[in-house]
């Protein structure tokens, strides 16, 4: 049997250095997320947001400290099994020359037209897609039609929610969507994600306000953390 992702989330005095460049992104960071948690991680460019969510991702190895999830070290979890189970949105979308409903699917097997829907409209870009002719046959791409910044990002959500993830990664993927469509998306994943773990990279206010935890970043060390109210 494969263990199930529940999501809880330790980075012990982390240190990391992007072996390329030798630049230290991260500096002795130290947080705890609960399994059910929605937690906010901000700060400036190049604070290091993105790579935090990429060694969750485990995309790399850390030099010191220690990341465990689940209570397991995470370099001992099983790669796939893991990522499977997480619905990762990075910053930069990548969306094929194939039709919508592909996108969406991209990475599993069976997808009925419902689960498709169903993750459609929890992104909120539903209503986008059955206005095309092709709804969702829909070619993007060279052959296909160009959607918006926003639209390309919640047909990225789309695809992250479809996978029904234990644990969620947003990093920063509602920049162009409107607050009143971002306010929707949340209002979906307050529901969808219930009792799960929710990680967003944001930069609006609006994005983190209802966070259970919020992780402030400068020049790779956690400088505040903690709920709304108590920063
Ligand atoms: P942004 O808000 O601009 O996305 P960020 O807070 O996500 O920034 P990171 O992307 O984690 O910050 O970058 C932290 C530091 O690591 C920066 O100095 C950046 O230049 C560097 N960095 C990021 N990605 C890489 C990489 N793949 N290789 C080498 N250095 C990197």
């Amino acid at each position: 049997a494969t263990p199930i992702l529940n999501g809880n989330i330790k980075f012990e005095n982390v240190n990391f250095t992007y072996p390329d460049t030798g630049i230290q992104a991260l500096k002795d960071v130290s947080f705890e997320i609960e399994q059910g948690q929605f937690v906010a991680i901000i700060g400036r460019t190049g604070s290091g947001k993105s790579t935090l969510a990429n060694l969750i991702m485990r995309m790399y190895d850390i030099n010191d400290g220690q990341i465990s999830v689940d209570g397991t070290k995470i370099d001992s979890l099983n790669l796939n099994n893991y990522r499977k189970q997480i619905g990762f949105v990075p910053q930069e979308v990548f969306l094929f020359s194939d039709t919508i409903k592909n996108n969406i699917a991209f990475g599993l097997d069976q997808v009925t037209d419902e689960e498709i829907d169903t993750a459609a409209k929890n992104a909120a870009v539903y209503h986008n897609i059955i206005d095309f002719d092709q709804k969702f046959e829909t070619m993007l791409g060279e052959r296909g039609i160009t959607l918006s910044g926003g639209q390309k990002q919640r047909v990225s959500i789309a695809r992250a929610l479809i996978k029904e993830p234990r644990l969620l990664i947003f990093d920063d993927c509602l920049s162009a969507v409107d607050t009143r469509t971002e306010e929707q998306i949340l209002g979906n994943l307050g529901r969808i994600m219930k009792g799960k773990t929710s990680i967003l990279i944001a930069h609006r206010i609006s994005t983190i306000k209802n966070a259970d935890k919020i992780i402030v970043l400068d020049h790779g060390k956690i400088i505040e953390q903690g709920s709304h109210t108590q920063l």
